[in-house]
Order: structure tokens, then C-alpha cells, then sequence
């Protein structure tokens, strides 16, 4: 059973269809990469896996969306509680102006995921684990998330959306603001987060396709125009 089955998917500016009929299926565990031109729909068509779009008066989705065996865009479905089931990562970093330890904490808070203070700090200390970021944080939990370094906030907002048990990280271009060594550590990230979560990630990068995910989905003016399997090439055995 697909993590997500979407069929004839149009979505609409206004007047203007900027996805057209698309169908796909995602898998459970896979990473999937969107790629292709500017302009040509991935990241509208990966905001409708969360309903992201929502705020766009203008932006109507038609067509099939399932979550498991659930309509995305059924009226009565929770979007606060979709969003925490399906998390978002940005193309620029954008922690809270709060405290490190804040910003992770932030979602279990609102989900009642943590009884006791004890809890919170486990799950703050886990999520941070994750991602990598304990060992350079766990001295400055109190520090302002917006001192640290591009990379550092990329890898925050990213313990911050699996602090609350996601079962599939969506990423809009999540290295577009970060140099290259900063990227390679998201890039890394993402492989050891394969393991959990379902990852679905936009970028205009070939490289970083072939790098991360498992399948590749080719859009061209608002169509899907082809799904493979990635080819590793760039992968070192
Ligand atoms: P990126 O390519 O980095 O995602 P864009 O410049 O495409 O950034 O979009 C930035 C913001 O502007 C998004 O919120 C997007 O929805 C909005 N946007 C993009 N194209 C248009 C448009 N033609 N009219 C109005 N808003 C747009
Ligand atoms: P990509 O992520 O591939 O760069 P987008 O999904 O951002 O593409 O944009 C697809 C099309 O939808 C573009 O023509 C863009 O201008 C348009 N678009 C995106 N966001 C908006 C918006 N908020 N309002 C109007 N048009 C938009």
C-alpha cells in the first residue's frame, strides 16, 4: 500500500492550471525527488500533500489525494493534525526567534506529546540526535536559534519538524540557501531519515536527486512527464 495515492491532480492560480492530470503513487519509506525547470509546479504540487496551500484564497485543488486510506482535502480533516503527520522543511531555514530547545519543543507542546518536563527534554534531545545537531547544541539549548549558522538552522527546523512524530518530511529546496558543506550535511541527513519516514524532496539539482532519493519525478509545465527510479551515478560505491 502507497504512502500516498494521488490521481488527476489539477491545480489551479485563478484562472491558470499550474498542475495538470497528474497521478502518482508514493511509497512508504521512499524517498522521492520532484524535479525540474522553474516554474513547471513542484513546489505546488508538494504543498498539496499538506494542504500548505491552503492560505492561497486563489489556489484550488481538484482531483483524488490519499493519505494512506484517507482524502487529504476532505473537509473535516484536521490540517493542524495533518501538518504534524506531514511536516514541511523550507527552502530558507526559518527557526522561531526563540531559543533552540523552543523551537523543538514547540510541536509537542501544541500536541500534548510530553506529560512532564522530563519528557519534553527527551524528546528535544532525541529530535536534536536526529538531526544531527546535539553535540554542537546541548551546551546552548538556551541560546537564540537565529545565532547559529545556516546550516545549524536548516538542521534545527528539520529536528523540529520530526519532533512530533511524522510519518513523511516534505523539503522544498532544503540546501538552496546552504554551501556546499552545509549541504552535504543536510544531503546526509536526509539518507539517515530515509530509514523513518516517508521523504519527498524538491530541488533543481540532478546531483542531489541521484544523491538522496530512491525515485526521481520529472515535471514540465505543470505535467509529470516521467517517474525512474534514480540513477546513483554520483553515489560512490
Ligand atoms: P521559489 O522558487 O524559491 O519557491 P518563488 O519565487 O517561486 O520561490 O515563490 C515565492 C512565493 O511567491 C511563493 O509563496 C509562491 O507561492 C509565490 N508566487 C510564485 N509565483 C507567483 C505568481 N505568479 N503570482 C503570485 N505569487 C506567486
Ligand atoms: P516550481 O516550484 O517548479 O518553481 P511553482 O509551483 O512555484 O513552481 O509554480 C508553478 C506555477 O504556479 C508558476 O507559473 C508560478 O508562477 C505559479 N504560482 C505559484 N505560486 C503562485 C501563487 N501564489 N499565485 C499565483 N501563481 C502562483
Amino acid at each position: 500500500e502507497p504512502k500516498f495515492k494521488l490521481r488527476d491532480v489539477e491545480v489551479f492560480y485563478g484562472a491558470d492550471r499550474a498542475i495538470k492530470n497528474v497521478s502518482l503513487d508514493i511509497g512508504k519509506n521512499e524517498v522521492i525527488a520532484f524535479i525540474g525547470p522553474s516554474g513547471c509546479g513542484k513546489s505546488t504540487f508538494l504543498r498539496c500533500l499538506n494542504r500548505m496551500n491552503d492560505s492561497i484564497d486563489i489556489c484550488k485543488v481538484k482531483g483524488s489525494l490519499q493519505l494512506d486510506d484517507q482524502d487529504i482535502y476532505d473537509p473535516r480533516q484536521d490540517v493542524v493534525e495533518l501538518r504534524a503527520r506531514v511536516g514541511m522543511v523550507f527552502q530558507k531555514p526559518n527557526p522561531f526567534p526563540k531559543s533552540i530547545y523552543d523551537n523543538v519543543a514547540y510541536g509537542p507542546r501544541i500536541h500534548g506529546l510530553a506529560n512532564r518536563k522530563s519528557d519534553l527534554d527527551e524528546i528535544v534531545e532525541n529530535s536534536l540526535r536526529k538531526a544531527g545537531l546535539w553535540d554542537e547544541v546541548k551546551d546552548r539549548l538556551d541560546s537564540t536559534a537565529t545565532g547559529m549558522s545556516g546550516g545549524q538552522q536548516q538542521r534545527l527546523c528539520i529536528a523540529r519538524t520530526i519532533a512530533v512524530n511524522p510519518e513523511v518530511v516534505l523539503m522544498d529546496e532544503p540546501c538552496s540557501a546552504l554551501d556546499p558543506i552545509a549541504t552535504a550535511k543536510v544531503e546526509e541527513l536526509i539518507s539517515e531519515l530515509s530509514e523513518s519516514y516517508t521523504i519527498v524532496i524538491v530541488t533543481h539539482s540532478m546531483q542531489q536527486a541521484s544523491r538522496v532519493s530512491d525515485r526521481t519525478a520529472y515535471f514540465h509545465l505543470g505535467h509529470l512527464v516521467e517517474v525512474n527510479d534514480t540513477v546513483k551515478v554520483f553515489t560512490a560505491p
